[in-house]
């Protein structure tokens, strides 16, 4: 059982794009689209101005709270995978921002380096238990403690929290159709995912296909093996 949780550990964290040769650069990925009709609708800052490209060797870097001192720090020495926008009403979001920005990186990557005291723990009854810190709310890192669950083993980090350039990409758009359950119109829909396509992502009312099959595929196996 353990070995088919690491083997699914290692699928899913390694399914990282490979990084391009050249240095990481931002490249619009909108200049094959001749028409671009939805640039004001604004999604989060990772995405708005063009996708960055995932940089070449990236280890990792140091994400930060957003205090103005005594900022709690969270050593993370690995590429993340599975960068997505999210919609749900769950992720942190800088304030004014309609995504939050969330990844995966195995939990044996990750290190509280700074200010671990200030971390509280968002909702104890939820699956991911979300690490906030106490002053400014921000959240450093979310952990599952459950070890059936598929994702047991992978860290949710806020990449954005970092001053390092090179991490893995926003790849897709999660829980798109849950934005309306924090207040945005239904209406407002067709121009946000039409946002998400012209930047080249696709856009899903759930995880991406990888993941949704990663996870039924840990039910399937787990069926048979019980
Ligand atoms: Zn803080
Ligand atoms: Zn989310």
């Amino acid at each position: 059982m353990m070995s088919y949780f690491s083997n699914l550990l290692a699928a899913l964290v390694g399914q990282a794009p490979e990084a391009p040769p050249a240095p990481s650069t931002y490249t619009p990925t909108t200049s094959n689209t001749p028409t671009i009709r939805y640039s004001h609708v604004k999604l989060h800052p990772q995405v708005d101005n063009g996708v960055a490209k995932a940089g070449a060797g990236f280890s990792g870097g140091t994400l930060k709270c957003l205090c103005p001192t005594d900022k709690v720090e969270v050593q993370v020495s690995a590429q993340s995978a599975h960068n997505h926008i999210c919609g749900c009403t769950q992720c942190w979001k800088p304030k004014g921002v309609l995504f939050s920005q969330v990844a995966v990186v195995s939990k044996d990557k990750l290190k509280v380096t700074a200010h671990e005291s200030k971390l509280s723990i968002v909702d104890p009854s939820q699956t991911i238990q979300r690490y906030a810190c106490k002053d400014c709310g921000t959240h450093m890192y979310g952990r599952i403690e459950d070890t059936s669950h598929p994702f047991y083993g992978l860290d949710f980090i806020h990449t954005e929290l970092s001053d390092q350039k090179g991490w893995d990409p926003v790849n897709f758009a999660a829980f798109v159709s849950s934005l309306i359950e924090s207040g945005t119109k239904p209406t407002d829909m067709a121009s946000i995912r039409g946002r998400i396509h012209e930047l080249g992502l696709e856009s899903y009312d759930c995880l991406s296909p990888v993941l949704m099959d990663a996870i039924a595929a840990h039910v399937a196996k787990s069926k048979h093996q019980a």
